[in-house]
């Protein structure tokens, strides 16, 4: 998909007509490969602009994983932080990303489960309990399984924190107590 663009931001480039999208050669953006065909229509979903792709593409000198990862977090950066809704999609299509290249990812799995946490405070829940998967890879969660806490505290010190797993994708969860 990349590749098509470049071809097409630089030819336009070339008449040296005028710098207006169209011109350029942009009119719209096709998807080959499994990786853009995925994630590409996501990023522009939540507003990331054809402009933005082939900029990142430019100074990323075509890594095509990595301007995809680059544009995920130029999100993240410019989202609200009240938007708690948005940012878990996000985050989420992040975690689905490492999970098919089997990477691990339970530094953004933390950043979900805080969120999830400020999505009870919202909803006035005042107390959690843990969730483990019980499949002997997470100590963190496994020896915490069933017991209740604070909210209060489960935010400040969160308990199942990416640290104590063994697996690449952390499951083990909070279950809020109505
Ligand atoms: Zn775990």
């Amino acid at each position: 998909m990349f590749k098509s663009l470049k071809k097409l931001f630089t030819s336009g480039q070339n008449d040296k007509k005028s710098s207006k999208d169209e011109d350029r050669g942009i009119v719209s953006l096709e998807f080959y490969d499994e990786l853009s065909a995925t994630h590409i229509p996501k990023l522009k979903d939540y507003g990331i602009s054809d402009l933005d792709i082939l900029d990142t593409y430019e100074k990323l000198n075509g890594r095509e994983r990595d301007v995809i990862w680059s544009l995920y977090n130029k999100l993240l950066n410019s989202i609200r932080h009240e938007k708690i809704y948005l940012l878990k999609e996000i985050y989420s299509d992040m975690i689905s990303m490492l999970d098919e290249e089997e990477k691990n990812c339970n530094h953004l799995v933390e950043q979900l489960n805080k969120l999830t946490l400020k999505e009870f405070e919202r909803a006035e829940i005042k107390r959690v309990k843990i969730l483990s998967m019980r499949d002997g890879l997470c100590k963190a969660a496994e020896d915490l399984d069933g017991q209740e806490f604070s909210l209060n505290n489960t935010q400040k010190n969160c308990p199942i924190s990416a640290g104590g797993c063994k697996k690449k994708h952390c499951t083990c969860t909070f279950i809020p107590i109505t």
